[in-house]
């Protein structure tokens, strides 16, 4: 007999795709067979995976509508969803009717493909879920429908200090958020999402018990399906191949000049942006910090401007001690030792490396669970300090300082930042809580 085929299709982000191969790249040092469906839009690589199958499922008329930026997200996300259902059928059956030897298929999906989750149901092929995000957000999606009913969100200005009493230690102002995306579609589209997952066969979640146990037993309670907690992915293979920009690996030479601890780095992941007068403040914030970095700015994500624009003077002033990049290799970033530091939207997949190789956080969230995974850094793992309010440089240098230079407050962010790592480090170990769950994951798909 031939090895199970495992159907993956990833929601086409760089934050969904990368989680999305590793586990895959797991599932088949299990044995396992991979096909990977992708889109035409941030379609794979698949040179570079020549062990897996991939279908590619044509969304050209999709690709093109939307912008790439994060006000379309959503609402890309919802159109993949409607369009996509026929597309995605014809790929699926097809597959399906293939004569071989081999046992039947389970699909693993991210959570957003919630419609075509439908349509495995009814085609009788078991659906696993993968959530790339905290279990803690599974539970923020769950509650966000009542909230908008108690009249709670949209969130008033005035209230955004106050305490969501369903969600603690989550504030008003922390609740999941997309700009350009209504209250009411975001409620629509977290409510469908919900409702597939619970008839799904399970739920996959990139995070592990010792930094998350109460979230996952309050959604494990919440839902009739198994959660798996078998993260952080990025550790149990070598990381995901599948940048969708080149990373530049000069820096990681520059980084090898520097003093230990001594260097900031600074990334707001793929799809967060700033406006100019942001990324004014935060060049200048930098350079006036006096704290060597390394700086991502990737290209798109200074609005309206289509070059990197530095301000006079600014490259003088860092002469020596900055780097910028448009993409770096952000795993070894984080793991070199010069590293000391990380200014991070808090992107839960940045969150999460960051606490596998110990680098406290400056946080600066913008949109989606960026809030609310920052609020779980400073206020309960307190592993990192969060910038809020407009952004403007004298608050820039001052968290700098107090993070990376100020003995006392740091030390002890870093000490707590040594403990996580360690955590990290037992889960992941054969008899670590994530390799017991992928155990039991492997066990289960064997069963179907
Ligand atoms: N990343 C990278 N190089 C960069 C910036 C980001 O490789 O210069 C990777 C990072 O390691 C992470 C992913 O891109 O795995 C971003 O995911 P995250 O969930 O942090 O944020 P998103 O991009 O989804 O907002």
């Amino acid at each position: 007999m031939g090895k199970r085929v495992l159907l993956l299709f990833p929601l086409p982000y760089q934050g969904h795709i990368n989680p999305m191969l590793e586990l895959a790249a797991l599932l088949h040092s299990r044995g396992f067979s991979i096909t990977i469906f992708h889109t035409t839009f941030n379609s794979i690589d698949s040179t570079k995976y020549p062990s897996y199958r991939f279908i590619l499922v044509e969304d050209g008329e999709i690709a093109n509508r939307f912008t790439s930026t994060v006000d379309d997200t959503v609402l890309r996300m919802i159109a993949w969803n409607n369009s996509c259902e026929q597309l995605f059928y014809d790929c699926l059956t097809s597959v399906l009717s293939e004569k071989n030897e081999e046992p039947n298929a389970c699909l693993i999906m991210d959570m957003h493909w919630y419609n075509l989750q439908y349509l495995a149901n009814r085609l009788r092929v078991p659906t696993l879920v993968l959530r790339t995000g905290s279990a803690a957000t599974l539970n923020w999606f769950m509650t966000y429908p009542q909230l908008v009913q108690k009249g709670f969100i949209p969130v008033q200005e005035s209230q955004r200090n106050m305490p969501v009493i369903e969600l603690a230690p989550l504030r008003m102002g922390d609740l999941i958020r997309v700009d350009n995306c209504s209250h009411e579609v975001l409620r629509d589209l977290l409510t469908h999402e919900m409702d597939a997952i619970r008839t799904s066969s399970g739920v996959i979640v990139n995070t592990f018990d010792a930094i998350e146990s109460t979230e996952v037993e309050k959604f494990q309670k919440a839902i009739p399906v198994p959660v798996f907690c078998i993260g952080p992915l990025h550790k149990f293979t070598p990381p995901a191949r599948s940048s969708l920009l080149v990373p530049d690996h000069s820096c990681l030479e520059w980084l090898d000049t520097q003093v230990v601890g001594s260097v900031l780095y600074v990334s707001f992941g793929s799809l967060a942006c700033m406006n100019y007068e942001e990324f004014i403040e935060t060049a200048w914030g930098l350079a006036n910090s006096d704290q060597p970095f390394v700086w991502v700015v990737r290209p798109g994500s200074i609005l309206g401007k289509d070059e990197v624009d530095l301000p006079d003077g600014f490259i003088e002033a860092t002469n020596g001690h900055g780097k910028i990049v448009s993409w770096s290799p952000q795993h070894e970033v984080l793991a070199h030792a010069a590293v000391g530091a990380f200014w991070t939207h808090n992107g839960w997949n940045s969150t999460l490396e960051a606490i596998c190789e110990g680098v406290p956080m400056i946080c600066r969230p913008q949109f989606a669970d960026q809030m609310g995974n920052a609020r779980y850094v400073t206020d309960v793992w307190k592993v990192g300090i969060i910038l809020e309010g407009k952004l403007e440089r004298g608050m820039i240098e001052k968290a700098i300082k107090r993070l990376m230079r100020d003995d006392e407050f740091g030390a002890e962010i870093r000490q707590r930042m040594r403990a996580l790592k360690h955590e990290a480090s037992l889960c992941i170990k054969s008899d670590g809580s994530s390799s017991i769950n992928i155990d039991k994951l492997v066990n289960f798909i064997s069963s179907f």
